[in-house]
């Protein structure tokens, strides 16, 4: 792509079109702040249109297709991602602001998942139940219809993925929204699915703010199923405008994840993810793990060893590729500065900090990766999610205070547990309030295959995995009376 000269329109019913009303959104490189394309600004009659689109797929080609065929397109589409690696992971390193081998795995996870659903299409069957005599009754699973996608800005690629991927192989047919802030693979990401052989309308993207776009979208008549993925906030207003339409909603929201490391654990391992799982992404990972609870008598060692990794961590513009590129704006490095401020403010320690390399250019959004000691776990940094490279470190007694602490915040996404006690892992791991639990390691969101999800703040609803393609079906029972 050469910079700066692009402009990109919605994908509706097959078709690359303006905004309606002709409007139009500036997008800004996060590396240096130097405009990178501009993108449709939709509004309801953009968002109409591509229901429709999608209504009439299911009415046609799409709707027909066999679920071994519909595996098929998907398997092309992934096929169709890793031919285009080079251009999505550059594309999206410059408008997320993620290092370039960030960028390229996010790029091979969105190919796994469209090879994981493709494969998974003609797998999902209902059950034959025991029932009267007289009766045979079976269930089938049957697509929710047209299924509205809300993705958030900070893997574009991976949630279109696990979320698109799990809904068309399912046969639904699907409106995305992308947000406003980075969603330029995305729609390249159309041009691949088209090329795959995706039939017009079965899914149909379409740009622009939350407010207006998104609204109009999560409000729709028309739509039969919502998954969103961002903030708490706006996922209580989008479940609000589902429950107008009473359709089921899926919300992956935030979280504020721990892991637990005990005296027995082995260090050596746990300590590369206990900091990466902090600062990958610039720490703007929804299950990011930004709480680091330590045994009291390996506390001090734990925080001079991650002090140490912290004060290596190079960030830079996300061409460079060093350990952490830029937050996604200037809003974004102001909030998280803000978190930093308060630290030092309320008496909590600044353990150690990384450095932004002398190079970076002045009107990015750097951020210096941040670990932070001597907080109350009932202070802000404690407590709220941050979205940026800021982790707490706090110590524990007993494996009971542990826990405490770990489910001491609203939300509940993933915990890691290092330890190498095989009873403590399962108490821990039956204890802790959280969508996913990983022991003696740490997968951020985990694998494609692992059903992910929140619970209280964190949302509700699993994606990933083969659950995923139930949360896209509804079960449909018939009883057949014949004596
Ligand atoms: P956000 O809620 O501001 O935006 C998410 C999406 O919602 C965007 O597409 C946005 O345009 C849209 N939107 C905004 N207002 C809307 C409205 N009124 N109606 C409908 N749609 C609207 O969140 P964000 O800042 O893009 O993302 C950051 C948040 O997302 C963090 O809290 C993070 O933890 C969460 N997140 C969660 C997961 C997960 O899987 N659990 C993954 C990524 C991000």
């Amino acid at each position: 792509m050469s910079k700066s000269e692009r402009t990109y329109r919605n994908y509706i019913a097959g078709r690359w079109v303006d905004a309606a009303d002709g409007r139009r959104l500036e997008i800004l490189d996060p590396s240096d702040g130097s405009h990178l394309a501009d993108i449709a600004r939709s509004s309801r009659e953009d968002i109409d249109r591509a229901v429709l689109a999608a209504r009439a797929a299911l009415a046609g080609d799409w709707g027909r297709m066999s679920a071994t065929d519909r595996g098929r397109v998907l398997h092309r589409i992934g096929e169709g991602v890793l031919k285009h690696v080079d251009l999505l992971a550059d594309l999206e390193a410059r408008d997320v602001g993620k290092p370039l081998k960030q960028a390229r795995a996010d790029v091979e996870a969105l190919a796994r998942y469209f090879e994981f659903y493709g494969a998974a299409a003609d797998k999902v069957h209902g059950d034959t139940i025991p029932y009267r005599s007289g009766f045979t009754a079976i269930t089938l699973y049957e697509p929710h219809g047209v299924t509205a996608h809300i993705i958030p800005w900070n893997y574009p690629m991976q949630i279109i993925g696990r979320s698109l991927g799990a809904a068309l192989a399912m046969g639904n047919a699907a409106v995305v929204k992308p947000a406003e802030e980075a969603c330029l693979t995305v729609i390249e990401f159309a041009r691949i699915a088209e090329e795959a052989g995706l039939p017009h309308g079965a899914f149909n993207l379409v740009t622009g703010t939350g407010e207006e776009a998104g609204a109009a979208l999560s409000g729709h008549p028309g739509i039969n199923h919502i998954s969103f993925t961002g903030s708490v906030a706006t996922g209580a207003l989008v479940q609000a405008a589902a429950g107008r339409n009473a359709v089921p909603v899926t919300l992956e929201l935030g979280g504020k994840s721990p892991q637990l490391v005990f005296a027995d654990a082995e260090l050596d391992r746990a300590l590369p993810f206990l900091v990466m799982a902090g600062i990958q992404n610039a720490g703007q990972t929804c299950s990011a793990s930004s709480r680091i609870l330590v045994e009291q008598s390996v506390y001090e060692e734990v925080v001079a060893r991650m002090a140490d990794a912290y004060r290596k961590l190079k960030v830079g513009p996300a061409l460079s590729d060093l350990d952490v590129g830029p937050v996604v704006s200037r809003r974004q490095k102001d909030i998280v500065g803000g978190y930093i401020g308060l630290a030092e403010r309320d008496g909590a320690r600044i353990a150690a900090q990384g450095t932004i390399a002398p190079d970076a250019p002045a009107g990015g959004a750097y951020v210096k990766p941040t670990l932070i000691r001597d907080v109350s776990p009932s202070h802000r940094l404690v407590q709220e999610e941050i979205f940026g490279p800021v982790q707490v470190i706090m110590p524990f007694d007993s494996e009971q205070h542990a826990l405490e602490l770990a489910n001491g915040t609203p939300f509940g996404l993933v915990c890691g547990i290092w330890t190498r006690d095989g009873a403590r892992q399962f108490r821990l791991a039956r204890g802790i309030h959280s969508g996913q639990v990983f022991i003696n390691n740490y997968g951020a969101g985990g694998g494609i295959e692992l059903p992910f999800g929140g619970v209280k703040r964190s949302g509700h609803g699993r994606e990933k995995g083969f659950e995923a393609l139930y949360g896209f079906a509804t079960t449909k029972t018939i009883s057949i009376y014949h004596g």
